[in-house]
């Protein structure tokens, strides 16, 4: 597989480089069905399943198939992508009853607000009032 300049992970150290392959990463396999998930929606760019760990009774991950590390990896060309990203989580929190009440959309960038997987995704969270400000 193809593997683009920017299929790098983020360094948990300054100066660390990390690479993580679309062979080795968890969402890339998660895309591909390697790795099973509770998947509620598989499209040409997009899939979105199931947080392992929910923070909340709606907690749906949003993701590009391909691999893009983390959102300073975005370029312009990936604007149409990112749209996608979150018009399918807009129709997820209006398929799963929240869209009324409110919901929440974040994405954490790196290792200060906690970016776990080093995979782009947009968290949809809903179902119970979220405080503000986050952790
Ligand atoms: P982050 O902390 O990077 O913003 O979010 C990563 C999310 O991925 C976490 O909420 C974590 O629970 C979820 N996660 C980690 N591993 C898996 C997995 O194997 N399957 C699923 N469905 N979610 C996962
Ligand atoms: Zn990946």
């Amino acid at each position: 597989m193809m593997v683009r300049d920017d299929a790098r992970g983020f360094a948990s150290h300054p100066g660390e480089e990390v690479h993580v392959t679309a062979e080795s990463c968890l969402f890339c396999r998660i895309a591909a069905g390697e790795i099973p998930a509770n998947v509620v929606r598989s499209e040409e760019d997009v899939v979105a399943f199931r947080d392992i760990n929910p923070q909340a009774p709606l907690h749906v991950l949003v993701i590009p198939r391909r691999h893009i590390p983390s959102v300073p990896a975005l370029e312009a060309a990936d604007g149409a992508l990112v749209g996608r990203l979150f018009l399918v989580a807009r129709d997820i929190a209006r398929e799963e009853g929240v869209e009324e009440a409110g919901y929440r959309l974040v994405v954490n960038v790196g290792p200060a607000a906690g970016q776990s997987v080093p995979h782009l995704h947009l968290h949809v969270l809903g179902g119970r009032e979220l405080d503000w400000p986050p952790g």
